[in-house]
């Protein structure tokens, strides 16, 4: 059997009925890595003593299960900001290089509880932050559609080690379109699922207020199997929440809104025509399809690059060199240790917004532009709360052009900023919505996944699930 034929409800059926081994299925995942990863570069440690004894561990104790665990089996990867026990996590900064982690993330470990073996941590942008992986301190991943281009991010290697077959499925994390992005230039599937769905405990903070975590996966399925294993209240963050009203499945007639926002200016026109040949098969199936108008959204990139970064300066201030990881050696006064740890652990565009976000809450100017951009984040909300009165989900671009070249925007943060142009406002919102391919375009020789998004009202997952997969029917 192909990797390529594998997902994570297959893996299961596969176990059950005896067809290979868990040590197997690890087995091949670790020879295709070592065969591949060179050249892509997804991973930023293979875990393989440990996933290899995971899985004799799995397979010795069958016998005990007559109904296996959903998960059972599964290598998933995770990305490099999510604890581990016992494993290194760095969030792929110099900072955090000798961390070693001492307790699961809740997500993590509850992936555990349902069979999955963890089978490495994946590269991403430092902190999250990014729409490339090229902010990693230990260099890019490459798109395995095109190795000159990148995978998306900041969740780049966990995206790109599903579509290349090196994990059957991967967590990544979603603060303004981490997990969507590179989920639409690579070609797989990613939830970034409601705010307060999953916990954070044991996720590296990047914006507290908007960070998620979520699935990577090949199908729609598979992305739901991993959900359902992560979500749930957690005593260790207040934010997690069991039980959320939920808006049901809704009919077999969906009312589906198209933001005329999002399909204006900025949009490449294929990746519109893309998009649209996806929206037409939803209207073939019996749904009905309207434009609609998110009026705020022209502000929610600004509002984002001011919530956003207030809360890294805060959150990265425990990087003192003296709790965590990097502590600069020649340093002589207190000061110094804090200063030429952070100098030194520290890339570029963390230190961009550490600055940027210290700048926004100081005196003088905290009402200026955090308070005024909580102010909006509000507008946004309520635009959405409106636009879901009259439709039952929301459908467009998942980033306005398929994977760029290595380069071509690390020069110009703006236009680095501006992948996610159609992913910010959902975390703004608190939204859930998944990414998953509508097809392909063209950019001289390769051939580029696009990425179609679908928005639902809150804890609105499993009306995702069933329209996504609904939609993956018609397009396979
Ligand atoms: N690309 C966005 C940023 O750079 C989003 C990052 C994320 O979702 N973690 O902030």
């Amino acid at each position: 059997m192909e990797l390529r034929d594998l997902t994570i409800r297959t893996i299961a059926e596969g176990m059950r009925k005896k067809t290979f081994s868990a040590e197997e299925v690890v087995s091949a995942y670790c020879a295709t890595i070592r065969r591949k990863d060179a050249g892509l570069h997804c991973y930023l440690e293979v875990f393989e003593e440990y996933a290899l004894n995971e899985a004799r561990r799995l397979d010795g104790s069958v016998d005990a299960f007559s109904d296996l665990p959903p998960l059972w089996g599964a290598p998933i990867a995770i990305k490099d900001n999510m604890l581990l026990e016992g494993m290194h996590a760095s969030s792929a900064s110099k900072v955090l290089e000798p961390y070693v982690a001492s307790y699961d993330a809740t997500a993590v470990s509850r992936l555990k509880k349902a069979g999955a073996i963890i089978i490495g941590r994946t590269n991403m942008d430092e902190f999250a932050m990014g729409s490339s992986t090229e902010n990693s301190v230990c260099g890019p991943t490459k798109n395995p559609h095109d190795p000159a281009r990148v995978p998306g991010g900041s969740s780049g290697g966990s995206a790109a080690a599903v579509a290349a077959d090196l994990a059957v499925a991967a967590l990544g994390s979603d603060t303004g379109g981490s997990i969507r992005q590179p989920a639409s230039f690579c070609g797989v599937v990613g939830l970034k699922p409601t705010y307060g769905a999953v916990s954070r405990f044991g996720l590296m903070a990047m914006a507290s207020s908007l960070d998620q975590i979520g699935p990577l996966a090949k199908n729609v399925d598979d992305a739901r199997l991993l959900f359902d294993a992560i979500k749930g209240g957690d005593e260790y963050d207040a934010t997690a929440v069991a039980d959320a009203p939920r808006p049901d499945v809704a009919g077999e007639r969906l009312r589906i809104g198209l933001p005329r926002e999002y399909f204006g200016a900025g949009l490449d026109d294929d990746i519109k025509a893309v998009v649209m040949g996806a929206v037409k098969k939803l209207e073939l199936l019996g749904h009905s399809v309207k434009e609609i108008s998110l009026p705020m959204s022209e502000y929610a990139l600004a509002t984002y690059y001011i919530i956003m970064p207030a809360e890294v300066s805060a959150n990265l201030a425990r990087y003192d060199g003296i709790r965590y990881g990097h502590s600069a050696q020649n340093a002589e006064t207190l000061f110094d240790v804090y200063a030429k740890s952070r100098a030194e652990g520290f890339g570029a565009e963390t230190k961009r917004r550490v600055m940027l976000g210290t700048y926004i809450l100081s005196h003088g100017y905290y009402d200026a532009y955090y308070l005024k951009a909580q102010k909006v984040r509000r507008r946004i909300q309520d635009d959405f709360r409106r636009a879901f009165e009259g439709v039952d989900c929301i459908v467009g671009p998942t980033s306005p052009t398929p994977a760029f070249a290595f380069g071509e925007r690390t020069a110009d943060p703006l236009k680095m900023y501006l992948a996610d142009i159609y992913t910010v406002a959902v975390n703004l919102a608190g939204l859930p919505a998944l990414s998953q391919n509508a097809g392909f375009v063209e950019r001289g020789d390769s051939r580029l996944p696009v990425g179609i998004q679908t928005i639902a009202p809150w804890f609105g997952e499993e009306r995702i699930f069933s329209i996504a997969g609904q939609l993956e029917r018609e397009l396979i």
